[in-house]
């Protein structure tokens, strides 16, 4: 596995692997790495990919009062990570290198989408992601991007800036994949920010998922889904949003189409977790 801190090294390391008739497979990342973002990793080298995982706090991302300053940062435990699972680069690149200054990158727009759930939660949080995935998609050029269902969100939105920027023609095809969401034991979706609940929050946090599941499962409209959701969650669960939405992200009223997910997003403590499941189940 090599290490790449600058776009230099890895425009090399990218050179070579093309040189070599490699596809390139890319896995963005903040670090903190877990068996979430590991199975990213796998499929994409289970792809045959030769695999790039990125490490990067984006800024951008992070609104004010956010944990931008303390979020978890463990490159030595990541590179470690990613060789066991066989990624071939970790691209851990400064912020100067990602957005030098003055360089007018793309600053694509994530619209009406941008301002709801997540997105009307954490103002500009979306603009964030989609210039740094744009950003990176440039620097790295794969042709496969793996993300994690559980931010069923960041990925609407980066399927329908890839779809188009590849319209507009400013990018090559490079194809979405979509991995699902990984668990801890209880049922709790991976997250870097799970490190931070206390075993008496982590209780809390175990209800969401058993709740999504039972009322995705229950046939019912979509007010009754949320209603049997609400139920049968921890009440210490501070709710910031539980709605059935349709693939396109528009909130269901009455029977949910196919491919509708039950979107959630709760504090508990200081920790905001989200997570979502596929309406009629996985
Ligand atoms: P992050 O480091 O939180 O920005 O996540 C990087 C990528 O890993 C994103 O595509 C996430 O959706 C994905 N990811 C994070 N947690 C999980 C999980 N529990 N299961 C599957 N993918 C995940």
């Amino acid at each position: 596995m090599q290490l790449c801190q600058t776009n230099a090294e890895l425009a090399l390391a990218l050179s070579a692997a093309r040189e070599e008739g490699r596809r390139i497979g890319f896995v963005p990342t903040m670090g903190a790495l877990h068996e979430g973002h590991l199975s990213l990793i796998r499929q994409s080298k289970a792809d045959g990919h030769f695999t790039i995982v990125s490490v990067f706090v984006n800024p951008l991302q992070f609104g004010d009062g956010e944990d931008f300053e303390s979020y978890p940062r463990t490159l030595g435990v990541d590179a470690r990570l990613v060789t066991d699972t066989g990624g071939d680069v970790l691209y851990a690149p400064t912020p100067q290198a990602v957005f030098p200054e003055g360089a007018g990158l793309p600053e694509p727009d994530p619209g009406e989408l941008g301002d709801s759930y997540e997105g009307a939660a954490r103002p500009g949080h979306f603009a964030g992601v989609l210039k740094v995935v744009s950003r990176l998609l440039d620097l790295v050029s794969p042709d496969a991007i793996y993300l994690g269902q559980k931010d069923a969100q960041q990925v609407a939105l980066i399927r329908r800036m890839v779809a188009e920027q590849l319209e507009s023609g400013m990018r090559q095809p490079v194809s979405v994949v979509v991995m699902p969401t990984i668990r801890d034991d209880s049922g709790l979706a991976m997250s870097s920010r799970n490190r931070r609940l206390s075993e008496a929050e982590l209780e809390i946090a175990r209800t969401i998922y058993p709740a999504l599941v039972s009322a995705a499962a229950s046939g019912k409209d979509a007010s009754a889904i949320c209603e049997l959701a609400k139920a049968a969650l921890s009440p210490e669960a501070r709710l910031d949003y539980l709605e059935v939405v349709d693939e396109q992200f528009e909130k269901v009223q009455g029977k949910p189409p196919a491919g509708s997910r039950l979107i959630v997003a709760a504090n508990v403590g200081s920790v905001r977790l989200i997570d979502n499941v596929l309406i009629g189940g996985e």
